[in-house]
């Protein structure tokens, strides 16, 4: 069975103590292998829904496709904060931002529009 380094994901030789890269220890236990051993990253749900919400938002006042974009993001992070608000997550900031992105980039995609007739 191969092993990597869980610091840099190095390949590592059979019988290798220590990451020729990093210079972390490699540990016996494969991941996996011992229940509850292995930590697992904190990344799915509310973070990713608040980073996207604020990203989209963000893109949508760049691009501004006639406030559609803005809505998309205003969506998504009003999700992202209800959820964040909920955990006490620390991304709260973050979605919070993308609320405030979102609804501006609607707004003055909706002014465009109506501009246009
Ligand atoms: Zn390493």
């Amino acid at each position: 069975m191969e092993q990597y380094c869980r610091r840099c994901g190095v390949k590592l030789e059979e019988g290798m103590r220590f990451c020729p890269s990093c210079g972390a220890a490699v540990t016996e236990a494969y991941p996996g292998q011992v229940s509850g051993a292995a930590p697992r990253p904190r990344t799915a749900g509310s973070n990713g829904l608040a980073v996207a919400g604020f990203v989209v938002s963000l893109v949508s006042l760049l691009i501004n496709f006639l406030g559609i974009v803005g809505i998309v993001g205003l969506i998504l992070s009003g999700i992202g904060l209800s959820q964040a608000s909920r955990e006490g997550d620390n991304r709260r900031g973050m979605a919070l931002a993308g609320v405030i992105i979102g609804a501006l980039s609607t707004l003055w995609g909706f002014f465009n529009i109506i501009r246009l007739f």
